[in-house]
């Protein structure tokens, strides 16, 4: 892509001493800088610069071994090394040694690197001693402890806070462990000057947020003065981290609203007053018209939309979706809405289909599963601009389907579709068709601010009236037959229940096996002709499974046993039960969701997770958080708390989020402060022509070429 940004790198060509290969280093070399290379990735001066420590220790701060208690998690002391001795035969062989000081003794002990030891230390002589303590027949112990010879601080004129820098058990047994990557880091810094490292921030951020220089940031993280300036070198370049990405995504994002060619939807028309006036079945929450009046803007103005829309399970996106295809029609526009799973696409057919059922609207169904005849038969309609709209699944996106005029591509479920995927649609029109996508459950609002803050954003959230809170309760398998009476009296008031069996990952055919059996349990429990079970999984030809699908729709059965393929979308009123076999195996955003199956009719909804008489600590907190709350936002919330953003479906592939050291979950104020000065900035300055924000944009023309950072877009 052209960007503006791009012409300013002629000037940028003067050579940086950042730039050098790391075995120009003094003290690396070509072995050791080779072992760098392969083991932390560091190549050039600047990868050193940014491998910053794990922790300091700070050299006054000595603890008593008679204070470690069983608390205790890492301490430094010092004192006389003792008894040192060699244990054990060959595999559990180990040196292990004492360490005293006025107020008791600890054990040491080395299971690696024993030569090392033994050649190293002296018996009677003074250390300091580092590491993580743990019990051992009750009496505290280290293992492996970072150890050296014992200067009383403030004797040596260094700095207290020594850093220690994450290595590998191969760079420690050449020579490079914690410490001595921070002797190179040392030399590397003395070679320094302000010149090297220039401001990129401008002025007025750094005084607004009372924020550290640039160089004396990089200086500081490294070898600190005291813990303050540490701290204060640490949010400097955390701040630096988020803005600069929060500049990047603003960018890009205003670059689409002032350059990208979008179709125009001029005209609210026939196609949507009909329906909006004749055939709605309910009036629209305040939520969704805000969100209509969001997207009517956006796709009148003659840029491309991109919008993402948030919302929680069962507050309506799909009207929301509907609405705008209309829109789209009224303005001689096709549409389509792509679906991650055949069963929620050919729902959405159904669904919206229905609802047009008296309009002259031609829509259809477009999978992996239709027949070659009907293919041909909806590539044609497409083609010659008879067909109107099409739900599908990633069959919208194969090369033979052509459109004639496609304005909009929605997109349900957004976590399960990647970054190219969705480009791919695009692609399908010479003006790019205006984007919806909508995410199945909330994401956290700094996930949103970062993996998707190249999109606009807009968020539903209030439920349509009348819904009754689910009332979420966890059972263990001593508990099952009450459950499943509960089932029965459900079903007996003429309700509907879902008993969704885990996917177990390692293995297909065990899972399979699995849900057999419980098929056959349930099916002992609601015998037949009194009552009807649908099954559905995913080793079933998509016929069999829609068949099965729709039987439990129109209710002619009372009973839905499958996998999570049931998890995305489903929307079946009647059903006021979801029992969630080992509930334990799953995590908290598709518990959510697969709750959210419930409780979308008038009627009060159930949810039993069914788990085992043992559930670890994690999976009882999940639990836990589950009967606690109904609200997705805060689900979304401790998923990323109890998870961390890496595993946090769809994130990963955008590769946005590498920060080095900010991070989604401890930083968000920096992050919304990065976020308003980003903000702020832009608005004044678009192309960051100011003399102020000059340096700002040298340094992302410098980024752009190391960092595929506009790979989002
Ligand atoms: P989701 O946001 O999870 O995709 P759906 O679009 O499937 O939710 O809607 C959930 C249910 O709520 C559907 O049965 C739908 O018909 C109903 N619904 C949607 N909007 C309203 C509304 N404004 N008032 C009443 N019911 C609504
Ligand atoms: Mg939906």
């Amino acid at each position: 892509m052209n960007c503006f940004l791009t012409f300013t790198k002629k000037q940028l060509t003067s050579p940086s001493i950042l730039d050098n290969p790391i075995e120009y280093l003094k003290g690396v070399g070509p072995l050791k800088g080779d072992m760098l290379k392969k083991e932390l990735g560091i190549f050039t001066f600047g990868d050193l610069l940014e491998h910053y420590p794990l922790r300091h220790i700070d050299r006054t701060r000595i603890s008593r071994i008679s204070d470690i208690n069983p608390g205790t998690e890492y301490i430094q002391v010092a004192g006389k090394l003792e008894n040192l001795s060699i244990l054990g035969d060959s595999r559990s062989r180990r040196l292990v040694a004492g360490l005293r000081d006025k107020s008791g003794s600890l054990e040491l002990c080395w299971f690696q690197g024993i030569h090392w030891a033994e050649k190293n230390l002296v018996a009677g002589s003074q250390y300091l001693v580092f590491g993580k303590v743990s019990f051992f027949n009750g009496k505290p112990q280290i293992s492996h402890p970072e150890i050296e010879a014992f200067v009383p601080a403030m004797a040596d004129g260094k700095s207290h806070l020594e850093p220690i820098y994450p290595t590998t058990e191969k760079l420690k047994a050449r020579g490079l462990s914690g410490k001595q990557i921070g002797k190179l880091t040392a030399v590397l810094i003395g070679l320094l000057s302000a010149k090297d490292i220039q401001e990129n921030l401008p002025d007025p951020v750094l005084s607004r947020r009372q924020l550290m220089p640039r160089f004396e940031a990089f200086v500081s993280i490294h070898l600190p003065k005291d813990q303050q300036a540490y701290e204060n070198a640490l949010e400097r370049l955390k701040f630096e981290e988020l803005f600069i990405l929060q500049v990047r995504l603003g960018i890009t994002r205003l670059r689409r609203h002032r350059y990208s060619k979008g179709v125009v939807f001029e005209k609210v028309g026939e196609y949507f007053n009909d329906f909006y006036n004749n055939h709605l079945p309910f009036e629209l929450t305040g939520a969704q018209k805000r969100v209509l009046k969001e997207i009517r803007t956006d796709t009148f103005k003659g840029t491309q939309m991109n919008r993402l829309l948030q919302g929680d399970v069962g507050s309506g996106k799909t009207i929301v979706a509907l609405l705008t295809m209309l829109l789209a029609a009224d303005n001689g526009f096709q549409s389509c809405i792509m679906a991650p799973t055949e069963i929620l696409a050919t729902q959405h057919f159904h669904g919206i289909k229905h609802l047009l059922r008296e309009m002259p609207v031609n829509i259809r169904l477009l999978t992996g599963s239709t027949r070659a005849a009907e293919r041909r038969e909806i590539l044609k309609q497409l083609a010659d601009g008879s067909l109107h709209m099409v739900t599908g699944t990633h069959a919208l996106i194969e090369d033979p389907v052509k459109f004639s005029k496609l304005g909009l591509s929605i997109i349900d479920e957004q976590h399960r579709f990647g970054v190219a995927q969705r480009a791919k649609l695009w692609a399908k029109a010479a003006i790019h068709p205006h984007v919806l996508v909508m995410t199945a459950t909330p994401i956290p609002r700094t996930l949103a601010m970062t993996a998707y803050g190249d999109l606009d954003y807009s968020v539903m959230d209030e439920l349509p009236p009348g819904r009754h809170p689910i009332t979420t309760v966890h059972r263990n398998e001593m508990h099952r037959i009450k459950v499943m009476d509960f089932i029965r009296s459900e079903i007996d008031k003429g309700r509907q229940a879902y008993i969704i069996f885990p996917l177990i990952e390692e293995s297909e055919s065990l899972a399979y096996e699995n849900l057999m059996d419980g098929y056959e349990h349930v099916k002992a429990y609601f015998p037949e002709p009194k009552y009807w079970i649908s099954m559905v999984h995913g080793r079933q030809p998509a016929d069999v499974k829609e068949t099965n699908m729709q039987r439990f729709v129109s209710g002619d059965t009372q009973i839905m046993v499958s996998t999570t393929v049931i998890e995305v979308g489903v929307n079946v009123p009647n059903a006021t039960v979801m029992v969630i076999e080992s509930a334990e195996k799953f995590g908290l955003s598709q518990l959510h969701q697969l709750r959210g199956r419930v409780g979308r009719g008038a009627e009060k909804s159930y949810c039993v997770l069914l788990t085992g008489t043992k559930v670890s600590n994690e999976a009882r907190e999940r639990i836990g958080i589950m009967c606690a709350t109904n609200d997705g936002f805060k689900i979304a919330e401790k998923d990323l708390e109890l998870r961390g953003p890496g595993d946090i479906e769809g994130t990963r592939q955008s590769g946005v989020l590498n920060f080095k050291l900010a991070s989604l979950l401890n930083d968000k104020e920096l992050l919304e402060n990065a976020k308003i000065e980003a903000e702020s900035l832009l608005n004044r300055d678009e192309d960051l022509n100011s003399v102020e924000n000059l340096p700002l944009k040298n340094f992302l023309v410098m980024q752009k070429g190391k960092t595929a950072w506009s790979k989002i877009s």
